[in-house]
């Protein structure tokens, strides 16, 4: 059976101060709590090793926002798969909206750092949703099929079985416009119904897929009661311990 998950994506903000008051408050918060979902820390890359230390001591799991699609050498800036599983990082955001739009990552390039992700044993929360205008023109879910046919579709049953995917259509991110719970359920049920068609229905069903966008402490109930949302990726929210501990604990 797939693990319901929340994630937090802090983005690039927080100073390291605040930065580890924020982890230790979840941790100290969930730490209380019996959970019915896995609970992951997306910080920047800077304060990844701090935030490791806390998820060490708690049930925190720890995230990365982005790898580099190349394995290593002159690539200056640059985070390597390599130096993410020496840290003992679990998992890693790819195919984020903002990373495809500001940092013009192409359908390949995710594939590749899907692939490097998986050669160093972490687990990909692939991301993928549409604009806008795709929506009100009815493209969506082609957009989302190709997003899945070009990103993750070329891996085997086996490595597919350590993608997690997160639907997060474009104009819900940090908008304030959530989908409806019956938006949400929709997609979440194409996507599953695109992997039993790829992998078969077991894998399908083994499969968390994760809502994003505009999600919050009030809405949170209403998106994870619907059958194929197994939790959310979290962005504003999850830069209160309170907002995000009321989230996780949206089950
Ligand atoms: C995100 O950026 O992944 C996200 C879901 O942001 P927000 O929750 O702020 O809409």
């Amino acid at each position: 059976m797939r693990k319901k998950i929340v994630a937090g994506n802090w983005k690039m903000n927080k100073n390291f101060a605040e930065a580890e008051e924020l982890v230790g408050a979840i941790a100290d918060e969930l730490d209380e709590k019996d959970l019915a979902c896995e609970v992951i820390i997306c910080p920047p890359a800077l304060y990844l090793e701090m935030a490791s230390d806390y998820a060490e001591e708690s049930i925190l799991s720890i995230a990365a926002q982005n790898v580099s699609n190349f394995d290593n050498g002159a690539y200056t800036g640059e985070v390597s798969a390599s130096m993410l599983g020496e840290m003992e990082i679990a998992y890693c955001i790819v195919g984020h909206s903002e990373r495809r739009k500001y940092f013009n990552e192409t359908d390949k390039m995710l594939a590749e750092k899907v692939d490097r992700l998986l050669d160093y044993n972490m687990k990909p929360i692939f991301c993928i949703g549409e604009q806008l205008d795709e929506r009100e023109s009815g493209n969506h879910f082609d957009v989302v099929k190709n997003q899945m046919t070009n990103g993750v579709f070329h891996l085997n049953k086996d490595e597919f079985l350590n993608i997690v995917v997160a639907y997060e259509p474009v104009w819900a991110i940090g908008t304030g416009v959530v989908a409806t719970p019956d938006q949400a359920q929709e997609m979440h049920s194409y996507i599953r119904g695109l992997i039993s068609e790829k992998y078969g229905d077991k894998t399908a069903d083994d499969t968390t897929i994760l809502y994003g966008g505009s999600c919050n402490a009030q809405n949170a109930v209403t998106l994870f009661a619907n059958a194929d949302v197994d939790g959310g990726l979290i962005g504003g929210a999850s830069l209160k311990a309170d907002d995000f501990v009321k989230i996780v604990t949206s089950f």
